[in-house]
């Protein structure tokens, strides 16, 4: 059995720790505070026993949980992230803990009227009589992907202490600025050298993902002419015109306010206009790859429109691929999925596959050569004052790894 209290300790020891990332930095951490839990986190590794605990310049850790079994196992490896999301912020963290929670709405601070309410977080619902960690309203509570890290660690520390549980050498990975979306960029893949891993990074109890969107990014950009407006007859070319016949040119219901499921959208987030030019920038998503290449053209065949009826080139769109679909990479492996299902399900969980409608960092490691799917770690409301996390939830995700960890160690035949 876990010890609860020993997981709350953990997580509440993590999550006291801001480590924040920045986008604005070139360096890898992005923040300089990331270390004071990445070198904390390289302690606490040793100490729980783990095998060839490293971190390197750029705060990559990885370790080995060696097997104990004779015969030839996979090398799996699990995988989060301890920065927090720069959305919020994630100083001077101060976790509430509601036991027994009644399922009414959670008074996170009175000073300031913030209010964990059911009915407008209805999956709260589901954690009635469970134990929640809450913040206390003026930050975020980090659990988001801390809660990851907890349940790794913990996994370990379980399985240390019961060698009469089987399995294969298993290969843990913590990795900064995840939510700058730089988490995989230096992860050492031939390093690592696990067959395939999971991150511990999804929601819910339950989730389960080895699809998400594939991703490109467009900036378009418009070319004017500034006359005197005066005399400006037959002289003037205002940029931003142009501009909106571009965008009312794309269809207006494949945007993310009407779009759900497998459907995917063009996203336009910015425009900056003057006469004399307008820039658009778009992202671009489709789980589907011909969908997407698809999606893509639109943009170029609509530029050469426009440019061909001005008889000169007013536009240019550049496009760039950001990410793709890890389910290319993750469908010819499928027993890795096969296997964290059949662990849910043999401990009462009940599997929740969804397509992601964005990336992981597993989507880019699949990418890389290291099959990735995502597993929740328990969180709610991410990036945000809301956020929570039932302790329960985080227990779940640390069986599901130990089970994981067993069955990839049975004998075949
Ligand atoms: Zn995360």
């Amino acid at each position: 059995m876990l010890n609860k209290q020993h997981i709350i300790n953990r997580f509440i020891s993590y999550v006291t720790i801001d480590t924040a990332s920045d986008p604005k930095s070139d360096t890898t951490p992005s923040t300089a505070k990331q270390w004071d839990l990445a070198n904390k986190l390289v302690e606490e590794l040793k100490a729980i026993g783990m095998q060839d605990v490293t971190i390197d310049d750029n705060a990559y850790i990885m370790a080995t949980l060696p097997s104990n079994v004779n015969h030839e196992v996979p090398t799996i490896g699990f995988i989060s992230h301890f920065d927090t999301s720069p959305d919020f912020t994630g100083a001077n963290v101060k976790p509430q803990i509601i036991e027994n929670y009644n399922g009414k709405d959670i008074v996170l601070n009175a000073d300031e009227d913030i209010i964990l309410s059911p009915d407008y977080f209805e999956d709260l619902l589901l954690y009635k009589g469970q134990t929640l960690i809450t913040t206390d309203g003026t930050t975020l509570l980090g659990a988001d992907d801390k809660a990851g890290i907890c349940e790794i660690i913990s996994a370990m520390e379980y399985l240390i202490n019961h060698p009469e549980i089987k399995h294969g050498t298993i290969r843990v990975g913590f990795t900064p600025d995840e939510e700058i979306g730089r988490g995989a960029h230096k992860f050492d893949v031939k390093k690592f050298g696990a067959d395939w891993a999971y991150t511990m990074d999804g929601s819910q109890v339950g989730e389960l993902e080895y699809e998400n969107f594939n991703a490109a990014g467009a900036v378009v950009k418009v070319k004017g002419k500034i006359v005197h407006p005066g005399y400006a007859k037959g002289k003037m070319v205002n940029s931003m015109y142009i501009a909106t016949e571009f965008i009312n040119s794309l269809p207006r219901m494949e945007t993310p306010e009407h779009t759900e499921g497998y459907e995917g959208f063009f996203h336009l987030y910015s425009i900056h206009g003057e006469v004399e030019e307008t820039v658009l920038e778009y992202i671009i998503r489709d789980h589907d790859r011909g969908h997407f290449e698809a999606r893509k053209e639109v943009m170029v065949k609509l530029t050469n429109d426009i440019n061909e009826q001005y008889e000169r080139e007013v536009i240019t769109t550049e496009i760039k691929d950001q990410y793709f679909n890890m389910k290319e990479k993750v469908e010819p492996v499928m027993h890795i999925v096969d296997i964290a299902e059949e662990a849910m399900k043999q401990l009462g969980i009940k599997p929740l596959i969804k397509a992601i409608r964005g990336g992981t960092d597993g989507s880019q490691l699949s990418y890389m050569g290291l099959p990735c799917p995502n597993i929740f770690a328990g969180g709610h409301n991410f990036h945000g004052r809301y956020e929570y996390v039932p302790v329960e939830s985080i227990m779940k995700a640390t069986e599901v790894i130990c089970k994981i960890a067993e069955l990839t160690a049975i004998k075949k035949g």
